[in-house]
């Protein structure tokens, strides 16, 4: 498949499968090789497995089979130098501690035996907006700053590379774009980043490669670039003055299509592999006696993309 084996990868996974005790295939065996210093978005639905792959990455959940090398360190034979290298935001927060936000984030440094580094906390609670609540209890805190509380601790022991599993579910939209120049800032810093998420558009900004998981199965790696180059394109929409029962023959002889309710012509066209002649089909439409209202390009988005590749896979 695209994701050929890479020496640079800081994370290695080959042959990897999770059956659950209940019998469940939540993983079918895969490879993934992810770049040092990249942002790779992976996205599935549901159940998908996502989770499960970054439970079994970061040690918290047994394999069934296959192997894990984080920076050359096996994940289970060398499994404190593996989860040293590696910073885990989890979805939920586990504990509604009455521990200050401070203690919670120096303790989080020390339980990966490193030294304390009072500077490093002062700044990794500055740069996530905790910096003013860092005396105050995590139960008192909001949602949305026990999140922020996460990824300090999991940034407290200065990893390679951060497992951010759904980071913005729930959270307030000035939160989630400071959130993602955090993340843009980990990056220029040379950390490598790994996110699941919902908001496709968020993987649309953020990534430099994408993977769609679907039914624990690791259906497409490719570069967001080349991803959107390959299934992208645009939809030219023009609106009629009157709707229409049928297109002339002439007109779907070009390509164009008849929205189902009968007002709009549509046509699909990708520029990245061809020309189009635009006016000749303006000039057709004019000579098929339609009247023309509005005109509108759309591009196909990542989350259309997504869409129809999750359907034709069903
Ligand atoms: P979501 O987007 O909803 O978080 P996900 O892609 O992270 O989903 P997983 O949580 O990895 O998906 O779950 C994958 C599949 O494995 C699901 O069908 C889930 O029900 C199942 N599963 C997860 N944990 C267990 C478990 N401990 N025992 C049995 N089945 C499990």
């Amino acid at each position: 498949m695209q994701n050929t084996p890479d020496s640079h990868a800081i994370l290695r996974v080959r042959g990897l499968s999770k059956q659950y005790a209940n019998g469940h295939h939540a993983l079918h065996p895969l490879d993934l090789d992810i770049k040092r210093g990249e942002i790779f978005a992976l996205l599935g639905p549901n159940g998908a497995g996502k989770t499960t792959l970054i439970s079994i990455i970061c040690g918290l959940v047994n394999r069934s089979s296959g192997t894990v090398t984080v920076d050359g360190a096996d994940n289970v034979d060398q499994y404190k130098l593996a989860r040293r290298k590696i910073g885990l935001v989890p979805q939920e927060l586990s504990a509604d501690s009455f521990e200050t936000v401070w203690n919670t984030v120096r303790f989080s440094r020390g339980l990966f035996g490193k030294s304390p580094n009072p500077p490093l906390i002062e700044q990794i609670l500055k740069d996530l907006s905790l910096w003013d609540k860092k005396d105050n209890p995590l139960i008192t805190l909001s949602g949305g700053m026990k999140r922020r509380v996460l990824i300090a601790k999991a940034l407290s022991h200065e990893p390679e590379i951060l497992f951010l599993d759904e980071p913005t579910a729930g959270v307030d939209v000035a939160l989630r774009q400071g959130m993602w120049s955090l993340v843009k800032k980990l990056r220029s810093q040379g950390v490598t980043i790994i996110l699941t998420t919902h908001y496709i558009e968020e993987a649309e900004d953020m990534a430099d490669r994408i993977g769609f998981i679907n039914k624990g199965k690791l259906q497409l790696v490719e570069t967001k670039q080349d991803l959107m180059r390959r299934l992208g394109g645009k939809t030219l929409s023009l609106s009629l003055a009157q709707p229409v029962d049928a297109l002339p023959g002439q007109l779907v002889a070009l390509g164009l299509q008849l929205s189902p309710d009968g007002l709009q012509l549509l046509y699909p066209f990708n520029d990245r592999e061809q020309e189009h002649d635009f006016s000749a089909l303006l000039a057709a439409i004019g000579q098929a006696g339609l009247g023309i209202t509005d005109i509108q390009t759309r591009e196909r988005s990542l989350e259309d993309i997504f869409v129809e590749f999750v359907g034709a896979q069903a």
